[in-house]
């Protein structure tokens, strides 16, 4: 409990640069590290800020982002799926959250991500990724992924 209480604080109180995920000072303008322009975020609509969060240096922040995209079908994130699979992620959790988001996105794409994470290096991914695959292919709707999701 006492570690879940630290790192949220932690979360709150650290400011990232939103293009490298570098962590930056509250008033940056322009991220020393990359030369972004801080304030073109804010203009990004929500769906964006969740497709750049993806990426974000905090894998639990990686992952959040990974559940809401899922949730709301977002299309635009499974190419991004993909490249984090083909990229040699080996973070467990984050490539679950990523199948479990796959899954539930109406798009033939997914097939791809989840065909992907069927050759992954790593077994449990692949079992997942194959269970997943089977249950599409028998059209089971994938509610029983929806209950480890938030
Ligand atoms: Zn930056």
């Amino acid at each position: 409990m006492a570690f879940l209480l630290s790192s949220q604080i932690f979360l709150m109180v650290t400011f990232f640069c939103p293009n490298c995920w570098t962590s930056i000072p509250e008033e940056t303008e322009i991220c020393p590290h990359c030369g972004y322009e801080l304030k073109q975020f804010g203009s990004l609509t929500y769906e964006d800020k969740l497709l750049a969060a993806l990426h974000h240096s905090v894998p639990e922040r990686r992952i959040m982002a990974a559940q809401i995209l899922g949730n709301r079908g977002c299309e635009q994130a499974l190419p991004i799926f993909l490249d984090i699979l083909q990229s040699g992620e080996s973070n467990y959790f984050l490539l679950r959250a990523i199948l479990m988001a796959a899954i539930k996105i109406n798009s033939p794409l997914r097939l791809e991500v989840l065909t992907q994470a069927s050759h992954h290096d790593s077994l449990l991914v692949k079992k997942l990724a194959s269970e997943m695959l089977t249950q599409l292919n028998n059209n089971q709707a994938p509610q029983k992924w929806d209950r480890n999701t938030g």
